[in-house]
């Protein structure tokens, strides 16, 4: 059998729905597990309504509203008016507005993956309904039956023995029945039943997991790109496609931030062998990029930019070195907050590390160790990893920036810079300290 994964930016409207089982036509009576994301914007819409529902502001009914009503215009499109799949997208709409109604929870976390489950959960009993109704077979699966994680909401881990077996009590048979299986991304759920959520833009993670504990021949994820290029087309310009990956080398780049895959992905498929096919949806007869065991590759630079980077300068504040038993303590804290370094270099009283800018994670930090040490932050930088980099490449991304910090070991450059304003925007600045 074969996993396919389609995330939002092919599901954003009617069209993608239409392609997308375009696409599937193509591999009718083949064993396939397809795992969708929500669609388009739509978690990002939901985090807006769960926002106004923890701070009560009072809104977050009307942008729900919202949501469905965007939802029921892409169904008008594609069923009859009578069809059963607009009750069946009801229902699930109707669970989120018991969410709503009641108190919020004091746990955050907890709250978002109640709510922020409905994305995955309509989107795929909407595709699944096209499907059947396009002529393809296809059995809707509650992915919470299978992926089973901890309770750590919104980061969910994978209990994989109890997934395995999920996976082969529950999707196994309804494959033997013949048709496609079709089920949720990003969700998944405790032993005592509740919703979590394995972060965000965790689907491609899901089509891995189904991939691993179902021993698929491959996986593809379809995409607004023609495969995985050397850089985020969004900031580059004249990017090169990247025919071939190995794993390590698509490990490296989703680590530090190539936002094609989600990082976690790789793993699960390199433990089992399985090659990965990044494709476009756009153009599905195009080979895309393959990723799978190591050969000899050569690569051209890649560049990953992550940005919304904060530096932490932390020093003893009694003029101690910075010793092993700092780092364990700085370390089992970071641990703890979920504050997963980038980058980081020590002298004999200071230590620098590179974070994702996560304000109230920061400050928690800051406030908990603050007793053995100085924090000092700087915010809005951004971290730039280069693989196979060149001094050409290395020139041309720093013109227009100020590097704080640089590192390189054999493939790997990186810099966390700030761009320095022009001198237009100077000038505004100066005028506006000047009052
Ligand atoms: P999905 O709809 O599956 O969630 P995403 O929007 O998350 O898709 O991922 C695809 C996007 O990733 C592309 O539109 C592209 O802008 C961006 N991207 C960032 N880095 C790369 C890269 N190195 N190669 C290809 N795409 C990249
Ligand atoms: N819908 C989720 C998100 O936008 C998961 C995904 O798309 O991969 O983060
Ligand atoms: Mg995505």
């Amino acid at each position: 059998m074969k996993v396919f994964k389609f995330g939002g930016a092919s599901l954003k409207d009617a069209a993608g729905v239409k392609n997308v089982a375009s696409i599937l036509q193509r591999y009718k009576g083949e064993s396939l597990v397809i795992i969708v994301s929500a669609m388009g914007k739509t978690t990002n819409a939901l985090e807006a309504v769960i926002d106004a529902h923890v701070k009560q502001t009072g809104k977050a009914q009307e942008l729900y509203n919202n949501l469905k009503e965007h939802h029921y215009a892409i169904m008008r499109e594609l069923f009859d008016a009578g069809d059963e799949v607009f009750s069946l997208v009801n229902d699930t709409f109707v669970e989120g507005e018991w969410v709503l109604e009641e108190k919020p929870s004091d746990n955050y976390d907890y709250q978002y993956d109640q709510i922020v489950c409905v994305g995955e959960l309509v989107s795929s009993k909407i595709v699944a309904a096209y499907l059947n109704k396009f002529g393809l077979p296809t059995h809707w699966l509650d992915a919470r039956d299978v992926v089973a994680t901890d309770n750590t909401y919104r980061e969910g881990w994978v209990i994989w023995d109890k997934t395995k077996t999920n996976a082969q009590k529950h999707v196994t048979p309804l494959l033997e029945k013949g048709g496609f299986v079709l089920t949720q991304g990003f969700i998944g759920s405790t032993s005592e039943n509740f919703t979590t959520t394995l972060g965000r833009e965790g689907s491609d993670y899901s089509a891995a997991i189904f991939s691993f504990c179902l021993d698929a021949e491959s996986m593809s994820i379809w995409k607004d790109v023609p495969g995985v290029l050397n850089a985020d087309p969004r900031l580059f310009e004249n990017v090169i496609k990247l025919d071939r990956l190995s794993y390590k080398e698509a490990i490296e780049m989703t680590y530090y931030g190539a936002q094609v895959i989600h990082p976690k992905t790789i793993k699960p498929l390199q433990n089992k062998n399985i090659p990965l096919y990044v494709k476009s949806f756009l153009d599905p007869d195009a080979p895309g990029t393959e990723i799978s065991s190591d050969t000899e590759d050569t690569y051209p630079p890649i560049i990953v930019v992550e940005k919304n980077q904060s530096l932490l300068h932390i020093s003893t504040t009694d003029y101690s070195f910075v010793a092993e038993q700092h780092m364990a303590r700085l370390f089992a804290k970071l641990a703890e907050l979920r504050l997963f370094v980038n980058m980081m270099q020590n002298t004999a009283i200071s230590f620098t590390i590179c974070v994702p800018n996560i304000p109230d994670r920061l400050e928690k930090f800051i406030k908990d160790v603050s007793d053995q040490f100085r924090v000092k932050k700087e915010d809005g930088l951004e971290l730039i990893t280069i693989r196979h980099y060149n001094e050409e490449t290395i020139a041309n991304l720093k013109k227009g920036k100020m590097v704080l910090f640089e590192e390189r070991i054999r493939n790997t450059m990186q810099m966390v810079v700030r761009n320095v304003p022009t001198v237009e925007r100077r000038e505004v600045e100066l005028e506006r300290a000047k009052g």
